[in-house]
C-alpha cells in the first residue's frame, strides 16, 4: 500500500436527505449545503431519458462520448478533440493528479477551496502547498502563489468562482498571473460555477485558453445544468495533453444514460439562464441582508455566498432544527449557504435575525 493513504481522512459525502430527516425526527429538509441547483433539472432531460433506446443495456456505451463531445465541442467553439469527459469533475481530478503528480512534487492551492484538489495531491504523495486567501475580501492571492512557485512546483489548482468563497478573478487578472507562471507547470482552472457570474459578459477564460498551453479549463453538468446525479464533467485542454488523459481515462467512464442526459440538458439554456437570474436576485438578498446587519461576507459570483458567524456551529444547528442544512467545517465560524428559492431565503434570514438577537 502507498504509505501516504494511511494519512488521508475519508472524503464523507452528503447524506441522502430522507436518512438526514429520519434522524433529526424533521418532516421537510432543504439541502442548502452542496450548491446543487436548487431549481431542478430541465424537463428535457426527463424526456430524452424515457426515449433512450431501452435494450441496449447489455452493450458498452459510447466510449467517447461522441454524440457529446461534438454537441459541446460546437457549442463552446472548440475542436472535439480537445475535451476529455470524466463521471463527474470529481474523476477529472483523479485523473488529472494521477498523470501529473509524483511522491515528493508541489502543489499550491488556495485556502479555503474545493477539498478534492489536495485529497488526490496526497493520495499520489505530493505535497500541499496552502496560500490563504486575502482575508478582506476572499479573493485569490496571486502574489503569494508566486512566493511558493519552486523547482518542485507541478501543478496550480484555480478555481474561479472559488469555492467555498464564491469570488471571482476576472479574465485580466488570470492572464496577468499565468504570465508569470512558468510554462511547465500545469495550471488547472476549475470553472464548475462559471455560469452564475454576472458581473461581466465573457466571465470564462475560454477565448484565452488557445494561448496558454499549460492550463486545462474544467466545466460540469452538476451546478448550473442540474444534471448532479448523472455525474459528468469534462476538461477543455491542448491536444497534447489530452492525449494523455485520454490513455489513463477508463474506457467507458460515461454511460449511455449520462451522455443522453447531458446533451438534453445541453440544448436547454432557458432552463440555465433562468436559474442563473433566479439566483442572481437572491444573492442580492442575501447580500443586502448581511451588509445591513453587519455580518461579514464575501462578494459571491456563484450560486453559494460565505459568511462569517461568531458562533458558526450553534447556528447550524439552529437551522438544521429548522429543516435547512448548510455547510460548516470549511473555515473556523465561516458558513456556507446554497442560494435557493426566494421563499427558503426568507426564511433562513428571518431565522438567524432571531439567533442573532438571542
Ligand atoms: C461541485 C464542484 C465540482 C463538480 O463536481 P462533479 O464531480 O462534477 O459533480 C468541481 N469543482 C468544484 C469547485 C465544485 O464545487
Amino acid at each position: 500500500m502507498k504509505s501516504q493513504i494511511k494519512k488521508i481522512e475519508n472524503y464523507i459525502p452528503e447524506e441522502p436527505i430522507e436518512s438526514v430527516k429520519k434522524r433529526l425526527g424533521l418532516d421537510k429538509l432543504v439541502r442548502l449545503s452542496a450548491n446543487e441547483n436548487p431549481f431542478g433539472t430541465s424537463p428535457k432531460v426527463k424526456e430524452a431519458i424515457l426515449n433512450w433506446n431501452f435494450g441496449e443495456e447489455n452493450r458498452y456505451p459510447d466510449g467517447y462520448a461522441n454524440d457529446l463531445r461534438n454537441k459541446i465541442a460546437d457549442f463552446i467553439g472548440v475542436v472535439p478533440e480537445k475535451l476529455v469527459f470524466g463521471v463527474g469533475l470529481d474523476e477529472i481530478i483523479t485523473m488529472i493528479s494521477r498523470i501529473f503528480l509524483e511522491a515528493g512534487d508541489e502543489v499550491i492551492l488556495s485556502k479555503p477551496t474545493f477539498s478534492e484538489y489536495a485529497l488526490h495531491a496526497q493520495i499520489e504523495g505530493a505535497k500541499v502547498i496552502e496560500v490563504p486567501c486575502l482575508p478582506e475580501n476572499g479573493h485569490y492571492d496571486f502574489e503569494g502563489f508566486l512566493k511558493q512557485i519552486t523547482d518542485k512546483t507541478k501543478v496550480i489548482w484555480i478555481c474561479n468562482p472559488n469555492n467555498p468563497t464564491g469570488t471571482y478573478e476576472d479574465v485580466d487578472t488570470l492572464k496577468t498571473f499565468f504570465d508569470s507562471v512558468p510554462d511547465n507547470i500545469l495550471i488547472l482552472l476549475d470553472e464548475a460555477y462559471i455560469h452564475y457570474v454576472t458581473k461581466t459578459k465573457n466571465a470564462s477564460f475560454l477565448s484565452e485558453l488557445e494561448n496558454y498551453k499549460n492550463v486545462m479549463l474544467l466545466r460540469t453538468f452538476s451546478k448550473a445544468y442540474g444534471l448532479a446525479n448523472y455525474r459528468v464533467g469534462y476538461a477543455v485542454m491542448d491536444e497534447k495533453l489530452a492525449n494523455y488523459m485520454q490513455a489513463v481515462r477508463l474506457p467507458y467512464n460515461l454511460n449511455s444514460l449520462a451522455q443522453v442526459a447531458a446533451i438534453a440538458a445541453l440544448s436547454d439554456q432557458d432552463f440555465v439562464n433562468n436559474s442563473v437570474e433566479k439566483t442572481q436576485i437572491e444573492r442580492d438578498n442575501w447580500e443586502n441582508f448581511f451588509k445591513e446587519n453587519k455580518i461579514k461576507y464575501y462578494v459571491s459570483q456563484a450560486n453559494f455566498i460565505f459568511f462569517n458567524y461568531p458562533d458558526a456551529n450553534k447556528l447550524a444547528d439552529e437551522l438544521l432544527k429548522n429543516g435547512y442544512q448548510i455547510r460548516r467545517g470549511l473555515l473556523k465560524n465561516w458558513l456556507r449557504v446554497t442560494i435557493g428559492s426566494e421563499k427558503d431565503g426568507d426564511n433562513l434570514r428571518s431565522i438567524i435575525l432571531k439567533n442573532k438577537e438571542i
